[in-house]
């Protein structure tokens, strides 16, 4: 009875993003954004110093600062060094269909050949519609990006309400979500993943240790992203990537968000 009435007076606690936005955007830093220069030389020298205060050389300093968001750990130290330069970006929209994509400058560029891959990925998923299930393969992971893969059943995030669900059996899934670094030890699991799944797949790159090695990569196990031993479809940055950024990127895959986060569908 307690829980009844507990249920009653909290109310619905279920996210409806995508259909509308989530409170929660404004407040959780979701990835990090260049700002617009000034062509100011001490600015400059600020983001230089970002370039030394970051641990995974995810900043870089030609005509302007870039920073690779498949690198980068969120650890704010950019921000704090280079508050000009750099600030937090907010809401779900972080994932991308190519992996250049996550590499961010001050102007954003046109990229003819985006709308090539989105065209081959509708046609592919077309046939998967509103019933979707996903395999989860930790390919030397940290363990970060579970918790945040593990939340999305959760009543608040909810994935089943979007016809979205786990399975243990790669013959029965659709997607197949990677985290971690992709340890010369996972290669052949994760060949016999893919050739289990039924066709069509799509394979998602889940957060920077998959995208790129992140923080732990390069080390003795190997592991420098997942892009070296799959071809990926979707690349989610973050460390970990949020539960709103691995909804993006799932339902962008499907077609059913653009890759700014407008609701397609
Ligand atoms: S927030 Fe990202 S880009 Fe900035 S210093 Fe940390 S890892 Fe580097």
């Amino acid at each position: 009875m307690v829980v009844f009435f507990r249920g009653l007076r909290n109310g619905v606690l279920t996210s409806g993003w995508p259909k509308r936005a989530d409170v929660y955007f404004d407040e959780f830093p979701a990835a990090v954004e260049v700002l617009p220069g000034h062509g100011h030389r001490d600015l400059l020298a600020g983001a230089s110093a970002a370039v030394e205060a970051c641990p995974t050389e995810a900043i870089s300093i030609g005509q302007a600062p870039e920073l690779d968001r498949g690198r980068c750990i969120l650890c704010g130290r950019c921000i704090a060094t280079a508050p000009d330069w750099f600030a937090w970006a907010h809401g779900a929209d972080t994932a991308r269909l190519r992996r250049e994509m996550l590499v961010v400058t001050p102007t954003v560029g046109s990229d003819d050949a985006l709308d090539a891959v989105r065209a081959e990925l509708a046609r592919r998923v077309a046939r998967l519609r509103r019933s979707v299930h996903l395999r989860h393969v930790d390919a030397g992971s940290d363990g970060s990006d579970e918790w945040e893969i593990a939340a999305l059943t959760n009543p608040v995030y909810d994935l089943h309400r979007l016809g979205i669900f786990f399975t243990a059996s790669p013959r029965h899934a659709d997607i197949l979500l990677v985290t971690g670094i992709g340890t010369a030890g996972m290669v052949e699991p994760l060949r016999r993943t893919l050739e289990a799944m039924p066709r069509p797949l799509v394979v998602i790159a889940t957060g920077a240790d998959a995208v790129s090695g992140g923080l732990i990569g390069r080390g003795y196990t190997g592991g420098t992203g997942v892009g070296a031993i799959l071809d990926v479809d979707v690349w989610i940055p973050g460390s970990p990537a949020s539960p709103f950024s691995l909804l993006h990127a799932i339902l962008l895959a499907l077609g059913r968000v653009s890759a700014t986060a407008g609701v397609a569908s």
